[in-house]
């Protein structure tokens, strides 16, 4: 048997970054000699094995053929016969289609470091739309890999349309789709996932909610970029400047969904859009099984960035059901993570990227001022159950007047 490294170790290597895991392929192999090695198999039907000390995936060489609708509608065909380049050929791109064996030999039958140096993402064979995930990985890519020029080949990108308009996206699952989805937002350019989505049609498909975004105007006034959709590409690529986690990330995505329900006739205005959306904002959570945390923050960001905008203005009464709405008293972390999202979506405007955000730090102490209410007194007065919550309100209440006076 010949054992080459093959996909992401081979590319990442070329392209000087750091390699985390590294996929195999084994040529020339059955399974009884792998598993007489003391290879574990990973699934039933799958020709895929763990190495026994390792742990890495080592697979055998393979071709494939779709036979049905989605992933399912696979078979697949490993035999010793299979040789490495009718493996590599099933591959997504070229540049994920090299192999190396331990001398740093690379195998390059479809000329992947051709295209690593065009700086190109391209499909390997016409096969590439047997499986419509690969849309997804191909936006995924462009987003990790636009920082260092990469775009997505022409030609692919209308394999990619045709994948698109067909019904096959709608035959993936919510798991398979929100593991791209997810990996795609947290890389270096998220915005460039959405824009190649958008580009090629998908993003028509996987999220409509978000692509109506593209073409309705804001206020100049308020928001110089005018362009809800340019808008939201703003706030997630400043949710990737500034570091952020999953949860904000996503929550950026989604904030303004209800602005694509506003009635042509009352643009640019978007009056109450934040409850407008959370049904929008709803529908797309479940549609990809989001995760619970991120399903949260991204409703309870729709339903109240504008109110972090306005920190200032809030009544001390509404700044309480603001706190509460959050359960910031027990949840403090999430309250955090929705300061910074209202923080990307101000910071997400045309020319304002730098603008300080003085709202941040103004929710900040509204929180802390509440949370530091002492309970121990209100119980020395004898309060309990019920009555003792209704104090404890009083009292919060009591210091956010102080506090909105001091500000
Ligand atoms: P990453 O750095 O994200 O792990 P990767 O290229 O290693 O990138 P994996 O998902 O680990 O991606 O897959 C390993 C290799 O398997 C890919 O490089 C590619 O050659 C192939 N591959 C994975 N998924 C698909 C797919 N859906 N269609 C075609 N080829 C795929
Ligand atoms: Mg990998």
């Amino acid at each position: 048997m010949r054992i080459y490294k093959v996909g992401g170790a081979v590319r990442d290597r070329l392209l000087g970054k750091p390699v985390t895991d590294i996929d195999w392929v084994v040529v020339g192999a059955t399974t009884e000699e792998m598993l007489a090695k003391g290879f574990r198999p990973v699934g039933v039907d799958f020709p895929v094995f763990l190495h026994p000390k390792s742990g890495e995936e080592y697979a055998l060489a393979r071709t494939e053929r779709k036979s049905g609708r989605g992933y399912g509608g696979f078979t697949f065909h490993a035999s010793p016969e299979v040789t490495l380049e009718e493996d590599l050929i099933r591959r997504d791109l070229t540049i994920n289609a090299m192999a190396e064996d331990d001398q740093q030999n690379l195998t390059d039958p479809y000329h992947g470091q051709r295209d690593l140096e065009a700086r190109l993402l391209r499909h390997v064979s016409p096969a590439f739309a047997e499986d419509p995930l690969r849309v997804l990985r191909v936006a995924r890519f462009a987003a990790r890999y636009a920082t260092l020029g990469f775009t997505v080949a022409p030609e692919t990108l209308e394999l990619m349309r045709q994948l698109s308009e067909s019904d096959e996206l709608e035959a993936l699952t919510p798991e398979r789709s929100w593991k791209e989805i997810s990996r795609a937002l947290m890389e270096d350019q998220p915005q460039v996932f959405v824009e190649v989505l958008r580009a090629c049609g998908a993003l028509k498909v996987l999220m409509p909610e978000v692509d109506a975004l593209f073409g309705v105007p804001q206020p100049p006034t308020h928001h110089p970029e005018i362009d809800t959709g340019a808008h939201t590409l703003s706030v997630l690529q400043q949710a990737a400047i500034h570091k952020q986690p999953l949860t904000v990330r996503w929550a950026c995505l989604l904030h303004d969904l209800g602005k694509g329900l506003t009635p042509e006739q009352e643009w640019p205005r978007h009056i109450a859009h934040e409850l407008k959306g959370l049904k929008l904002i709803k529908a797309v959570n479940e549609r990809f099984k989001v995760p619970r945390d991120c399903q949260e923050l991204a409703l309870l960001v729709g339903e109240y960035h504008t109110h972090g905008h306005r920190a200032h203005e809030l009544k001390p009464s509404t700044l309480l059901e603001l706190l509460q709405s959050f359960d910031v008293f027990r949840r403090p972390q999430r309250f955090e993570e929705f300061i910074a999202a209202c923080e990307m979506d101000a910071r997400g405007r045309k020319g304002l990227e730098e603008k300080s955000y003085p709202q941040a730090d103004y929710l900040r102490g509204a929180a802390t001022a509440a949370r530091n209410v002492a309970v121990q007194p209100l119980l020395e007065q004898g309060f309990k159950g019920p009555e003792l919550g209704e104090a404890i309100k009083r009292e919060r209440l009591k210091a956010l007047k102080i506090y909105k006076e001091k500000a």
